[in-house]
């Protein structure tokens, strides 16, 4: 059994969905694997979002409550926990948009209480009021034009160093994407 790595993987987010904490020596165990083996499996998890590897563990990335994935409310993409943008509206309804490009979009139409992003570099949630943008870089995730989230100023402008785009704070950015001129397709 164990041989087939998506399954294993599967296996593995099944079991921090009991147990948000695993060591690595309890998946070697578990799975009936080398260790090398459970490495690429967290690495495959960790770069698809899912998961953090710690010293000596992974922890879930994502609270059970959220779901992993589902599509996007705007364009119906599928979302990814990369790029997720959450609206929480004042009814407790939340609403999933892939990326930030068409969660700006929607916040048009759909007010809201609170409005959660990704860090783009640490992969952490946080409010969208303290995030920093970073428009039109060139990397693109998903929709265009691209904008990623990021904690600190600091972190958005060496960023932008190197691959582009403008830094933008929460109203600049929606003003920016919502402003008549900008046209937007899914990539
Ligand atoms: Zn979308
Ligand atoms: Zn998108």
């Amino acid at each position: 059994m164990g041989d087939i790595p998506s399954v294993r993987q599967k296996r593995i987010l099944a079991w921090l969905q009991k147990t948000p904490t695993l060591t690595t020596e309890a998946l070697v165990d578990a799975l009936g694997v080398s260790l090398m083996t459970v490495h690429r499996d967290l690495d495959t998890l960790a770069q698809a979002g899912l998961v953090e590897k710690v010293h000596g563990g992974v922890v879930l990335v994502n609270p059970p409550s959220v779901p992993l994935a589902g599509v996007c409310r705007l364009c119906h993409a599928p979302v990814s926990a990369r790029t997720s943008f959450t609206i929480q509206q004042e009814n407790g309804e939340s609403l999933e948009a892939c990326c930030a490009h068409c969660g700006f979009l929607l916040l048009k139409d759909y007010p809201a209480a609170r409005v959660l992003v990704h860090d783009f570099l640490y992969n952490r949630i946080l409010s969208a009021d303290q995030a920093l943008f970073l428009v039109e870089s060139e990397v693109i995730l998903c929709c265009m034009p691209s904008v990623l989230g990021f904690t600190c100023l600091h972190d958005a402008t060496r960023f932008q160093r190197g691959f582009g785009g403008t830094v933008m704070t929460f109203e600049d950015t929606q003003l920016y994407l919502t402003a008549p001129q900008t046209h937007s397709h899914h990539n």
